[in-house]
């Protein structure tokens, strides 16, 4: 690792399933925080939201799929 990877894409982010769970409280996580390291840790939206401002200062990636939350379940249902 050269630390000059900052912006650099997240090539091998694994999607967030329901098998993966928040740290705080067990709800379906949404939010992988991936710590200096190997850490990372799992939050669902509320906890992901409520931890954020902290996490963003310490985190070298935030893969945020809060937004899977809010989009329509039923497969091309939200026309375009
Ligand atoms: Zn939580």
């Amino acid at each position: 690792m050269t630390g000059a990877m900052a912006a650099a894409p997240v090539a091998d982010a694994k999607p967030l399933s329901g098998h993966d769970l928040c740290d705080r409280c067990g709800a379906q996580a949404y939010v992988r925080v991936v710590l200096p390291g190997s850490g990372e840790l799992l939050f669902c939206a509320h906890h992901g939201r409520q931890h954020a401002d902290a996490l963003a200062k310490v985190a070298v990636e935030i893969q945020d799929e809060t937004d899977r939350l809010s989009r329509p379940q039923r497969a091309d249902a939200a026309g375009k």
